[in-house]
């Protein structure tokens, strides 16, 4: 077996199923996209899932990927196991509803036996017990012996969450020798002992389960392969963890070197923090490499844990001052070829970290020191449990995380009070998401004293009426105590019936008032859950804790809920008409009307928009409630809802349902029962950009005021036409008739006036070497009039030579005519009108008989005319 370095094991993997036609992508971000359920991806599956859940078509139906994982939970893990990390990542290929069971496995076995040349011997195979299929494959196809295939029960190979899809697995493990074995006669893959390492686990999913437990099969069962590429490194250079393989190694040397502390490798507290420190650098670096900045709420107080969970253990390793900024650029070297993002932020990377180091460093003494009191305090009381609120102040005062504390007072013997810090903990959230909210519109610390005991509470899908009270003001000046009148302020309430603008959805506008006080609100916004109404007091003053009632506006929320939920209606009506690929790719709704944008591959036909307009129309004459649930993302995922991935949902989702009809997650709000939308009128259809469509659609008293504006049109197309509504096709047939009439009558007259002045024109012909010749200017004609006037001359006469000349915004336009006679004399009037056009500036050309040319100086028409009578 070669010794294989981690990074081409990872190009020989991934290029070996771009043989097998796999899309080979590049690693998705760290930060989930379309799974909100999800803090970090932790798996190469996890960013698929909408491609394996059939909400989404994948770019191929055959896959391979490289994947960035993090998994918090095995933090625990890491220093003290030898193949556990935080971060780690994942060489995976997947088949949706592609191939299956053979290919997968046969071509696991081609990639490890072929391409890795591992020792077949040293190869074992465990399936799910009741999976003859892959049993047979492995042991008929593959030629594995059976001793060598283990059949295993539920907990191990079989895979499966809750309610869904899921499936059997099948594992391949690597024979490590006997060295590493137990004293088991029967030890074998399964066995928790050191000696099988698990490293290749392929998934089959082939089955959905249902509420009952009834396992069905699924019409198209997919592939879904995970193997930690660190892991297989550690077999491939044969060391014991993942601290010892090369790109790991690299980063682990740094350590010891800045620490000056040998590295054993063994379970000394020092090589433990060596191996912590190790591995947080290597999470930190992809974490901030994929914009994640340290904060105190989910992903980002993960990342904040690790920094400075790993600046503890350097300080308990000896290290003065920051260092793991530095580190960071060797996660980068040994990665960043196969990870550019890296090296694209390198030095963003290495400047939060070091920012994050000396926020640390700055209070890590004080907090040792409060630790030290606490823990000699417990000494005292003969107690084992730290308080959770003393935890709690660590961690707000000092931005000390939580685990720390946990650790370091484990590390003497004591507990913390958990539950305690987490009580704490929410209502502190609460408190921040009102301060973040004011940072947002402008407010500064100044306001950190508002404490706001929950988010606002919107009570508006049910309540247009509703009391709140003033938590906190801002005017122009900064933050307030009180808005007086004629103020323009925003204003944060503990509950209002306001909607703020949200999902498409435009905010309510109204009025806010108690005895004394009124105001309008003419704009409401929300970050995370705390609105702010933007008021303009029209009497009297707020003042900070007072009592307001909460009064939108009652018919502009009535006519944009009907438009929203119309706009739920178009959307399953342009899947009913177009298809099932047609998403949303955005919306509009206000009180006004709705616009409509979505994916579709071409402008719709006019039959296709009044087919869509119809459907809702008999929709809504059918008169069908709409009924709203709040529920868990993973339910409502279940149950069909349509769900938009750019919006973010969080754990609980409340889902719009239109009788069976229509179903989206939406926290809009909706009229009752359809009938209340009257009437849908889509107003026009139109691209947006390649592949995406615009509806602008109107319903019930927006369709009313649509009907008064082109009613008014129509009065006044009457009053211009003299006449009244019901005659007015009519009369603008008949204006229409006699505007034809009237036409001809002109040209008529025209060619009457014309043939009028042919005799006099004949009469000023000048006769040259026995031709007529013609020259005369015509102001306001065109090249035809000039033509037919020609033709009419020629008609009657012989030896006649026209030059004429057309004046026509400030252009000429001339024309040479000869009659048959004199071109076979030997005239040309092609060769003619160059010369006379010339002489005003002009140019043109034609035949013996007829030429035409253009010219810009009228003025010049008389040296023209000259001209003609030197050509015969
Ligand atoms: P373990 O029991 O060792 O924690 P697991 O059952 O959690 O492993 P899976 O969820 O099956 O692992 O993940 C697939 C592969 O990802 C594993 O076979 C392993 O190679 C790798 N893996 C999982 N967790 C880690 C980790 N913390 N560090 C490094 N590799 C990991
Ligand atoms: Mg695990």
């Amino acid at each position: 077996m070669e010794k294989l370095g981690l990074n081409d094991i990872r190009e020989l993997f991934l290029s070996f199923y771009q043989s097998k036609d796999h899309y080979r992508r590049q690693s998705f971000s760290l930060i989930p996209e379309k799974d909100k359920s999800l803090l970090l991806i932790n798996s190469g599956m996890a960013p698929l899932k909408p491609y394996f859940a059939g909400l989404e078509t994948p770019p191929s139906k055959r896959m391979t990927t490289c994947q960035k994982c993090i998994r918090t939970g095995d933090i625990e893990n890491v220093g003290y196991t030898s193949r556990h990390g935080t971060f780690f990542e994942m060489l995976g290929s997947f088949s949706f509803g592609d191939y299956f069971k053979k290919e997968s496995l046969t071509w696991g076995w081609e990639f490890i036996t072929q391409v890795l040349k591992m020792p077949t011997d040293r190869l074992w195979a465990t399936v799910y017990e009741d999976d003859d299929e892959a049993y047979g494959i492995w042991k008929d196809i593959i030629g594995i012996p059976e001793e060598r295939i283990v059949r295993l029960g539920k907990d191990d190979n079989f895979w499966e969450i809750g309610t869904g899809p899921c499936g059997p697995c099948s594992e391949i493990y690597f024979d490590r020798g006997e060295q590493y074995g137990c004293d088991d006669p029967d030890c074998k893959p399964g066995c928790d002992c050191d000696r099988y390492v698990e490293f290749w686990n392929h998934v089959f999913t082939q089955f959905n389960r249902d509420e009952e437990g009834n396992y069905t099969d699924l019409a198209h069962p997919n592939i879904d392969t995970g193997m930690g590429i660190e892991r297989l490194a550690c077999i491939m250079q044969g060391v014991d963890s993942i601290f010892d393989i090369d790109t790991i190694k690299y980063i682990l040397d740094g350590v010891v070197e800045v620490s000056g502390v040998k590295y054993e490798s063994g379970a000394a507290p020092s090589d433990v923090s060596i191996r912590i420190i190790t591995d947080h650098l290597r999470s930190m670096t992809f974490m901030i490499g994929d914009t994640i900045l340290p904060g105190n709420e989910g992903r980002e107080y993960v990342l904040r844990r690790l920094i400075r969970r790993a600046a503890r253990h350097g300080r308990m390793l000896g290290i003065e001052g920051p260092f793991l900024s530095e580190l960071c650029d060797r996660v980068i070297d040994a990665s960043g070829d196969a990870y550019p993002e890296l090296k694209t932020r390198r030095e963003m990377i290495k400047k939060v970290v070091a920012a994050e180091e000396e926020k640390f460093a700055s209070t890590i003494d004080q907090d040792m020191k409060i630790i030290g009191e606490y823990t000699a305090d417990l000494e005292k009381s003969g107690d084992k449990i730290l308080d959770g609120e003393k935890a709690f102040k660590l961690h707000d005062t000092y931005g000390f995380p939580i685990d720390l504390t946990k650790e370091i007072m484990e590390e003497s013997g004591y507990t913390v009070d958990l539950n305690g810090f987490e009580a704490a903990m929410e209502r502190q959230k609460k408190r921040s998401q009102v301060e973040q909210e004011m940072e947002g519109a402008g407010w500064d610390e100044a306001t950190s004293d508002i404490s706001l005991d929950g988010e606002t509470e919107f009570t508006g899908y049910d309540t247009m009426v509703q009391e709140g009270v003033v938590m906190a003001i801002l005017n122009d000046d900064g933050p307030a105590d009180f808005c007086g009148e004629g103020s323009v302020c925003r204003i944060v309430l503990d509950k209002t019936s306001f909607y703020a603008e949200s999902g498409g959805q435009i905010y309510d506008t109204g009025v806010m008032e108690n005895d004394g006080f009124s105001a309008d609100v003419t704009e409401v916004t929300k970050n995370h859950n705390v609105f702010i109404h933007k008021v303009k007091v029209t009497k009297g003053t707020v003042k900070k804790g007072d009592t307001v009632i909460c009064k939108p506006d009652v018919p502009l929320r009535n006519m944009t809920a009907a438009n929203h939920t119309a706009t739920h209606l178009l959307h399953q009506a342009l899947k009913d008409v177009l298809g099932d690929h047609v998403k949303q790719a955005g919306s509009a709704v206000t009180s006004d009307g709705l616009r409509f944008d979505f994916n579709h591959f071409q402008a719709m036909t006019g039959e296709e928009i009044a087919e869509v307009e119809a459907i809702v129309n008999d929709k809504i004459s059918r008169f069908i409630d709409v009924t709203t649930r709040v529920m868990a993302i993973d339910d409502a995922m279940k149950e069909g809802a349509t769900a938009l991935f750019d919006e973010k949902y969080g754990d609980m989702v409340r889902i719009v349902s239109i009788g069976d009809y229509s179903k989206e997650f939406c926290g809009g709000t909706h009229v009752k029962n359809i009938g209340q939308i009257g009437l849908f009128k889509i107003l026009s259809e139109s691209g947006i950009a390649s592949g995406v469509r615009r509806i602008e659609a109107i319903t019930g008293q927006g369709v009313l005021k649509k009907l008064n504006d082109d009613e008014d049109v129509i009065n006044r197309t009457a009053g211009v036409l003299k006449t009244n509504k019901d005659n007015m096709i009519d009369r603008a047939a008949s204006i229409s008739e006699e505007v034809k009439n009237l036409k001809k009558e002109i040209e008529e007259l025209k060619k009457a006036e014309m043939s009028k002045s042919l005799g006099s024109i004949m009469d000023e012909a000048k006769e040259i070497n026995g031709i007529k010749l013609i020259t005369k200017q015509f102001d306001d004609f065109n090249i035809n009039d000039l033509r037919a006037l020609s033709d009419e001359i020629k008609s009657g006469n012989s030896g006649v030579a026209m030059v004429l000349a057309a004046v026509s915004g400030g252009k000429v336009t001339f024309l040479v005519s000869l009659t048959d006679d004199v071109v076979e004399k030997g005239y040309h009037a092609g060769k003619m009108i160059k010369e006379i056009a010339a002489a005003a500036g002009g140019g043109g050309g034609g035949k013996a008989d007829m030429a035409q040319a253009g010219a810009k100086d009228p003025g010049k028409i008389a040296d023209a005319f000259a001209k003609a009578e030197t050509l015969l």
